[in-house]
Parts: C-alpha cells; structure tokens; sequence
C-alpha cells in the first residue's frame, strides 16, 4: 500500500520531472514506472555497483520491454523508439535519482558547455500557438518578411519545378545556410546567378570547373561570403554527386533510409557525403527537398538556425544555467537538443515538421529583429568587416525614445509572444562574432505604444 501522494517517492518523482523539464500528467507517471522498472531490473541483473554504459542501457532497454510490452503506453517516433521527450524524462529520473551509485547517468543527460535544460510544456505552448496563428494568417505571418527563402519569387524564374536542376538549385543554397548572409538574401542572389549561369547548377558541368571560375560567379551576385571555401565544395560536392547519385541530390534520400542512414549519405566523414554538410546541412537538404515535394516527407529532424534558436531561447523552451559571461549560449550541444526538440513535438502531436519549422522561423525572420532590444550597431559598416574584431554595439535602449517606441510596438508590441519572451538575442553577434547573446528582454509600457 503506497503512503499518500505527497509521500510517495514515485509522485514526487512525476513531480518533479514535472517542474523542471516540463514533463507532467499521464506521460510523466508512465516514465515514473519505467525508471522504478529500470532500476529494478539493474538490481536483478546484479549489476547495482556498475557504472558501465553499455550495462545500464541495456537495463532501460529491458525495463522498457517489461514497462510497455505491447508498445502502447510510452509513445514512440517512426523507428519504434520512445519519443525524445519520453528518453530524456526517463534518463533524467535515473540520473537525478542515482547519481551517486551510477555516475554515468548523467552521461545520458546532455547540457552542453552552457547547462542547457529542455521544457516539454514550453515547446508545446509556444508551437501550438504559433502553428495556429499561421494557419489563421494572423501578425507576423500575413508580413512580406515572413515569406520562406523558397518561396516562389525568390527562386529562378526559369528553372524547370519538380526535377533533378530544382533539387540541384536547393542543394547549392546550403552553403548559405550558415550565418554570413540572410536566407532570403542568398535564395535570391543564387536565383540571379542561376538565371546567368545555369551551368553552376548541373553537377555534371560543374565538376569540372576550375575554383576561380565558380568564386568569381559567386562573388559577382554578392555571395562573397566565404566564396573561396565554398566554391572548392562546389566543384567536388558536384563531383560526389555524380560519382554517386548520378548527379540528383533526390537519389541521396532513395530507399526510404531513416536518419542514422541519411546522415551517413550526406555527412562529410571517412570519405562519404558532401563537403561542409554536417547534421544541420543534413536537415537543411531534406527540409528544402521535402518542402518542395521533390522527396517524400519522413520525420527526419529538421533545420535548427539562428532564428529556431533565437525563439526558442528567448521563450525558455530551452534554457541555460551556465552562459558565457557575454551570455552566449550557442554550442552544437543547442542546436542538437532542439532538433530533438522539433521532431519530438512533430511526433507526439502528429504535426508536419515542415509547418513546425516554418511557424518557427517565419515569425524570428519577420518581426523578432525589428525589436529595439534585437538592434546592434556597426559604426564602421562603410569599411567592411574584419571577422569577429568587427565593432559592434548594442542600441542604447531608450524608452521615452518615440522611434524606438515605435518599432517595439510594430514587432513585440503584436507578437503572439510577447508575454513569454524574456530575451534579446540580436543576430548581428551571430552573423559577425558566431555567438548567441543572450540580454534581458526590456518590456516598452503598453501606454506609450498606443
Ligand atoms: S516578443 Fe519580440 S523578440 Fe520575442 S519572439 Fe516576439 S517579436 Fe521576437
């Protein structure tokens, strides 16, 4: 007979999972009776002194068969597997709980460099709302700016929809994917140079170009950015291309391959893959193809950029304990965890992650830079930048400013987010330093805004 609520260990357990990682209610409890399951079966296995990885996950392996045999109460993604969230809440437990017998566990949880922390709930909330305000075309998502890069008028009005040159054309955006120059701006600088010079685009042709020929087409349309590296990964990107897709980046997702198996085909290790195209490439490459229906959909993780981590920060669906003393958070810990993130909610609310990453980023890329508190300054703009020494500063933050009252009205001052959104974190830092910096959000009164 268990004691009352508050004195039973497993509620407390359900708990606390609750308030710190925002994993509550019915699935909180289920991973409740999975970890006392997963520690029972360590205990059976004899294996209560070991701190042996392999041992232990093996352990949650079995407990999760014996927890869930018939694999219906804890959910799972497309492979079978317990959803992110799910994994994570469990491995919290375990590590919270037994830290002190099983050091290791704590393995499991990862915090990155800065002490990141997930919040399920916050995910949900925000997603929800923003999933919603797009499907209704409210504030920011009726904006101009809030277009995608792939959107029709920014792609090459002569390229041929549907084919090998369309899925060509959307590999080669990847390079600007990167920080360095805006999305928008890249689709539409490659779609001018395209309309010059088709030829860029066909790996067969291009393979055999020389570095020169290709920087110098790069940089006549304003894609100095890093112009020397990547047209060397142009030329033998294309080469791989044709060596082993026949030059059609769509050959790459053949087979209906889950993500461990396309990340081996695209990622640039032990002579595999593409040059320059790690996990976020990887998902940079299916989330185009698969917008433009040029692959079929499947639940691989999805792009995390500057504007998915910007919201996602400054909302506290991810949260640090430990930022740089700048207040930078990024690390590639980040971005990982909130792919996770994504494809976790996609999963459980049986979403489109392509509309979870469009609500994301549409509304960072239209509105979240116009805020006073997201402008930095670059007083030597006119003279070029010299990497991360570039001066730049933030705006003095002047409420009684009227300009500046303005701006925050017409960004913030209509956002679906502004009562949850407790952080800057302005680009400019991203774009010329690497870094994420965070500052304390400053809230404009709603009387001087109206
Ligand atoms: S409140 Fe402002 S900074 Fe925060 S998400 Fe909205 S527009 Fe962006």
């Amino acid at each position: 007979m268990s004691d009352s609520p508050e004195k039973d260990p497993a509620h407390s357990d359900v708990m606390r999972l609750d308030r710190e990682v925002g994993v509550g209610g019915e699935l909180g409890r289920r991973v409740g009776e999975w970890s006392a399951t997963w520690h029972r079966v360590i205990a059976d296995m004899g294996a209560t002194d070991t701190d042996d990885l392999d041992v232990l996950i093996s352990a949650r392996d079995e407990a999760l068969k014996q927890t869930d045999p018939h694999e219906k109460l804890i959910p799972r993604d497309d492979n079978g597997s317990p959803t992110f969230r799910a994994q994570y809440a469990a491995h919290w437990l375990m590590a919270e709980n037994h830290h002190h017998t099983h050091p290791n566990f704590q393995q499991l949880i990862p915090t990155g460099p800065h002490g990141m922390r997930p919040h399920f709930d916050r995910l949900d909330a925000i997603v929800d709302k923003l999933i919603a305000e797009r499907k209704a075309e409210r504030f920011p998502y009726h904006l101009d700016e809030a277009q995608l890069p792939q959107a029709p008028q920014n792609m090459p009005p002569s390229l041929e929809r549907g084919g090998v040159e369309h899925a060509m054309f959307l590999m080669n955006t990847c390079y600007y994917m990167r920080g360095g120059i805006k999305s928008v701006a890249a689709f539409r600088s490659l779609s001018a140079l395209y309309e010059q010079q088709p030829d860029l685009f066909d790996a067969h042709r291009a393979q055999s170009m020389s570095p020169d020929f290709v920087q110098g087409h790069l940089a006549a349309f304003g894609l100095n950015y890093k112009s020397a590296e990547v047209s060397k990964s142009w030329i033998e990107n294309s080469r791989r291309m044709v060596e082993t897709y026949d030059g059609d980046p769509r050959k790459i997702f053949r087979g209906d391959i889950d993500y461990d198996e396309l990340l081996s085909r695209i990622r640039n290790q032990d002579g595999r893959g593409f040059i320059g195209f790690q996990k976020k490439m990887a998902s940079m490459l299916s989330y185009y193809l698969m917008s433009d229906g040029l692959v079929p959909y499947r639940d691989y993780p999805l792009p995390v950029d500057f504007h998915v981590l910007r919201v996602s920060a400054a909302n506290g669906i991810v949260t640090f304990d430990r930022p740089a003393e700048n207040g930078n958070i990024l690390s590639d810990d980040v971005l990982d965890m909130l792919r996770e993130m994504y494809r976790d909610y996609s999963v459980t609310h049986n979403v489109s992650q392509l509309d979870v990453c469009d609500a994301v980023w549409s509304l960072s890329a239209a509105v979240c830079g116009k805020q006073p508190g997201n402008i930095w300054l670059e007083p030597d703009k006119a003279n070029g930048r010299s990497g991360r020494s570039t001066l730049i500063h933030p705006l003095k933050i002047d409420l009684n400013d009227p300009r500046q009252q303005r701006m925050y009205r017409d960004s913030c001052g209509l956002c679906p987010l502004e009562e949850t959104c407790q952080t800057n974190y302005p680009s400019k830092p991203y774009y010329v330093a690497g870094e994420m910096r965070g500052s304390p959000r400053i809230r404009f009164p709603k009387d001087t805004l109206f």
